[in-house]
């Protein structure tokens, strides 16, 4: 089913008659289901570009043809829209497990159908994977940590989660998928592999999903407070995209099965931390419109970076306006990635100065052709 390929459009070699060892390298055909979402559909991009021939399973519930519009008319992709709870038949070598909403928003929607594309999609995806012999990789979740009471986490904390609250149809879907998953490989002998991926933001997220990065965003483009839930004193990190797929890459054609934390850990030296705040102080009366200033500086520094980035990115006059808190919401999530660092020889690279730039022309555009359908 496969051939060989140079990898990368590399012409090394070319007239020697030597090809470097590590430019060889199968051509693969890739599922990625869930590739019309906004992970999926930067991983298609990456598996495209370096040749792969990739076919995208998508119900379409928060994907978006859009997303991958750009490769229609590409003999090497293709698009099937398929709902992962039912059986499927395909013969590929890999197959990149997303399929499943990500945001708080969009997985409590439906809580019935976020655990049966998370138990009987997983389910499918690793019969066929069994089948054909494809190697399969889980998209699981920081989630899987519940409320941690371990900080930073490290692969081995098996967790603090709540199976009867209203985040468990995700959190407890992606604990049975990793479940599923090493059953798979042992009882099978499927060569799975597990990534545990932490709050990620970038271009093609969906405008109105919730998630604090995407809504900061959408928020500030639209002139409307930032929203700040609860006493803001949560804490996450927050990895761009492109970061994400690398690892996801990495993880595939590694040796090793995981589970491995992808996510940026996002460290700040006490001096970034000082000037953060300190500019906070200055900005502290337009943006403390319900709250007092000692509990603006007492905001967790990366809240504070992403107000701070926004507003510079954005619009330097961004409020701020604090909402009740969702139940079950995490109180810190924070990955010890040195698992990863070690044996994938993965970290992220790209900051939220420079990664959160990079979604604001992307969400401004979109934002642009919402309002001029509505007629605004
Ligand atoms: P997303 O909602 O943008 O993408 C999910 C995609 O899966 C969408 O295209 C959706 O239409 C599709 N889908 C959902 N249910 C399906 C079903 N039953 N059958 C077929 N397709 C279905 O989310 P994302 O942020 O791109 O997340 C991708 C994966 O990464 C998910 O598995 C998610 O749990 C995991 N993850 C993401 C984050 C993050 O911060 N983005 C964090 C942890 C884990
Ligand atoms: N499956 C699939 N495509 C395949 C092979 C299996 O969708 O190519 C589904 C199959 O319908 C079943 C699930 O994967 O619901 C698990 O398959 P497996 O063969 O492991 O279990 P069994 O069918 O014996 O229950
Ligand atoms: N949050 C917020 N304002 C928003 C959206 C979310 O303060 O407009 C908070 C939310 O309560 C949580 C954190 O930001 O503590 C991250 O939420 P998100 O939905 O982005 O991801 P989660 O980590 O909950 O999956």
């Amino acid at each position: 089913m496969s051939d060989s390929y140079r990898s990368g459009g590399n012409t090394n070699g070319k007239g020697t008659g030597r090809v470097p060892a590590n430019i060889l390298r199968r051509r693969m055909r890739v599922v990625v289901t869930g590739g019309a979402g906004f992970v999926g559909s930067h991983l298609v991009d990456k598996l495209i570009a370096r040749g792969d021939d990739v076919i995208v399973i998508d119900n379409f519930f928060t994907g978006r043809r859009e997303n991958v519009m750009h490769h229609f008319g590409n003999p090497r992709f293709e698009l099937i829209r398929h709902d992962v709870v039912e059986p499927i038949l395909l013969e590929v070598d890999q197959i990149y497990h997303l399929a499943c909403p990500a945001s708080p928003v969009h997985y409590k929607y439906n809580p019935v159908k976020t655990i049966k594309t998370n138990v009987m999609g997983t389910l499918n995806m690793l019969g066929l994977a069994k089948r054909i012999n494809a190697k399969f990789l889980l998209t699981s979740t920081s989630e899987v940590y519940g409320d941690p009471l371990e900080h930073p986490q490290k692969e081995t904390y098996w967790g603090h989660v709540n199976p009867i609250g209203v985040r468990s149809c995700y959190d407890e879907g992606k604990r049975t998928a990793e479940t599923l998953s090493m059953d798979y490989h042992r009882g099978a002998g499927v060569e799975v592999r597990i990534a545990r991926i932490f709050n990620t933001y970038g271009p093609r997220m969906c405008l109105d999903d919730g998630r604090v990065v995407s809504n900061f965003v959408a928020q500030a483009i639209r002139k409307q407070p930032l929203t700040v839930y609860g006493d803001g004193k949560q804490t996450r990190s927050f990895q761009y995209v492109s970061d994400l797929v690398d690892g996801l890459v990495a993880l595939m054609e590694g040796e090793h099965i995981g589970p491995f934390n992808l996510g940026n850990p996002g460290e700040f030296t006490m001096l970034e931390l000082a000037q953060v705040r300190q500019s906070f102080m200055l900005f502290a009366d337009p943006l403390c419109l319900n709250h007092s200033l000692p509990a603006m500086s007492e905001l967790p520094i990366i809240f504070l970076t992403l107000m701070q980035v926004v507003k510079e990115t954005i619009d330097s006059s961004a409020t701020i306006e604090f909402k009740p808190n969702t139940a079950d919401d995490p109180h810190k999530r924070k990955p010890d990635i040195s698992k990863a660092m070690e044996l994938l020889n993965w970290e992220p690279k790209v900051s939220l100065r420079e990664g959160l730039p990079r979604m604001v022309t992307d969400f401004r555009n979109r934002i642009l052709n919402e309002d001029e359908g509505k007629g605004k």
